[in-house]
């Protein structure tokens, strides 16, 4: 038996040795010889109004880690009317040829994967193996999409014709889509979204977090390199105005967005106010996500996948475990077993490969956690752990203490609270359906856990809750693109699952051409 203390460090031991990361690590150490911190640039096309250049500082340490110049809302407007310009040209490239770009982006990111890992860990604060992680999925995303093209858009639709007639269903592109991404998968997300409209033979304005805009700038140097034209793609850095203005122009067909819930919403009403076109909105939204374990988990694996669930990323990602439903029976031993694999999270410097935890992504949130951690201990929750900060931290970094917190019910927890602080609740034999309506009145519907080796339970969850990706007996975060497509219902948001089957079909227009033969 392995000693719960041990759980997690073993298996962060063993990582460094896997084949895959030894490469992903080479290729970083080779990449620090050629590009210096500080040295990062974005920057819109030239000849659109932006703000004065100002600088990116890293979440690990406050250090530049480069400059961006962000739009400003005239500015953005002009990309707007210069990227409609470009739809004509942009659709008329076939699908065959679109998918070839995409792959050989990715040939691109895979030999440029050094730079990626750098800027993963610098501008975003990403662990190594988080950082090597995701330059995998924008791997995985740009070739899914290329082959998905192929499959989906790569020929008309022939359709029954009973009167005589010859009738095609066509895959049109839809215009200009508009992506706009989140910083906690500053390469990941943004690529797949990006991908998936030029897919569609879309014109792409892309508006990165305002926090990590020179991933962004990396990734589309990728991809005008692979050949997509500089009138076909287009980087908006910006703020909130940029958003909002790139959103309300009536050039926009379509926004893909993954970001809050309250953005989202605010996304929608913006659409709604046009009387342009109705546009769509695909919106990928947070969570409050439950794990429901019962008395006939297995501990060991239970302890491992909660705290990969809740505290890898250090909880910043939208299907992070927030929500623990812990059976009585065995709520006391399973708690320690958590705590004593808490207790061996390494937090530190992302640029060190032993971290576990690193930082969180700036001050604001920084101060979120810490004023939720304050409410907790005021009385909204009794605290079971709380780590204690390394006094080797680097100087001006945002680090949060990873924590856990039992609530004496669900309703304690004032909604998704992202970043490394695991909320717990007891629950009875026999009371699975309470379980469910607690999580069912959060209005989330984006990830579920659930450890047991009854087979009825793992079903009656599965079929009783209205949420996107369901996970049994393993830890439910990293969705695999193509195996595990991702994203949620209700307050999480819209469909069509990113990575699935049914995605490249709303980046793209039908239309059907019946003609009398
Ligand atoms: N797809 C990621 C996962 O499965 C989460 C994406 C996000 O945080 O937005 O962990």
């Amino acid at each position: 038996v392995v000693a719960p203390e041990k759980l997690f460090g073993a298996r962060r031991n063993s990582h460094g040795v896997e084949f895959g990361d030894r490469r992903a690590l080479a290729a970083l150490l080779r990449s620090r010889d050629r590009a210096p911190s500080g040295s990062w640039q974005a920057a819109p096309a030239v000849g659109l109004e932006t703000k004065p250049a100002s600088e990116v500082r890293s979440p690990s340490d406050g250090a530049v880690v480069g400059t961006v110049r962000e739009l400003t809302s005239g500015g953005a407007r002009a990309l707007m009317d210069r990227a409609a310009k470009a739809v004509r040209a942009s659709e008329t490239v076939p699908a065959r040829e679109r998918a070839g770009k995409l792959r050989r982006a990715a040939d691109a990111l895979e030999a440029h994967e050094g730079e990626a890992l750098q800027l993963l860990l610098r501008e975003a604060g990403k662990t190594l193996d988080d950082a090597i992680a995701e330059v995998r999925e924008a791997v995985d995303f740009l070739r899914f999409y290329a082959d998905e093209a192929e499959r989906v858009l790569g020929a008309p639709v022939a359709l029954p014709g009973p009167t005589g007639e010859e009738n095609r269903l066509l895959y049109r592109s839809r215009g200009v889509a508009l992506c706009i991404s989140p910083w906690n998968f500053p390469l990941a997300i943004f690529l797949g979204q990006v991908a998936a409209a030029l897919a569609g033979g879309n014109v792409v304005v892309a508006k990165p977090a305002e926090q990590t805009p020179l991933i962004a700038a990396f990734a589309l140097r990728i991809l005008h390199e692979a050949g997509f034209a500089e009138e076909s793609l287009w980087l908006a850095p910006g703020e909130g105005d940029v958003g909002a203005s790139l959103v309300s122009h009536p050039a926009t067909a379509l926004v893909a967005f993954t970001g809050s819930t309250e953005t989202a919403f605010a996304i929608n009403r913006a659409l709604a106010a046009r009387n342009t076109a109705i546009a769509p909105l695909i919106a990928e939204t947070g969570g409050v996500n439950a794990m429901i374990v019962d008395a006939t988990a297995l501990p060991e694996q239970v302890a491992d996948d909660v705290v990969r669930s809740a505290f890898r990323s250090a909880g910043q990602r939208c299907s992070a475990l927030r929500l623990l439903f812990v059976q009585e029976d065995v709520a006391d031993r399973m708690l320690e077993m958590i705590r004593g694999a808490v207790r061996e999270l390494a937090i530190g410097d992302p640029a060190d490969i032993a971290t576990d935890v690193g930082p969180v992504i700036d001050g604001a949130q920084e101060r979120m956690l810490r004023d939720h951690m304050d409410a907790m201990r005021a009385g909204g929750g009794k605290i079971l752990y709380e780590a204690e900060l390394p006094a080797s931290l680097p100087q001006g970094g945002h680090f949060v203490s990873p924590a856990i917190v039992e609530l004496s019910g669900p309703e304690k927890l004032p909604g998704e609270v992202f970043g490394p602080i695991l909320h717990v609740v007891r629950w009875r034999a026999g009371e699975l359906e309470q379980v469910a309506q607690a999580i069912e009145r959060t209005g989330y519907g984006l990830t579920l856990g659930v450890h047991s080796r009854i087979e009825a339970t793992q079903r009656f969850v599965a079929e009783r809750l209205a949420v996107g990706n369901v996970y049994v007996n393993r830890n439910m975060i990293g969705a695999i693109v193509g195996s595990q497509p991702f994203g949620g219902s209700g307050l999480s948001g819209t469909g069509p699952k990113a990575g699935g089957p049914n995605y490249l079909a709303r980046f793209v227009r039908e239309q059907v051409v019946s003609t009398n033969t």
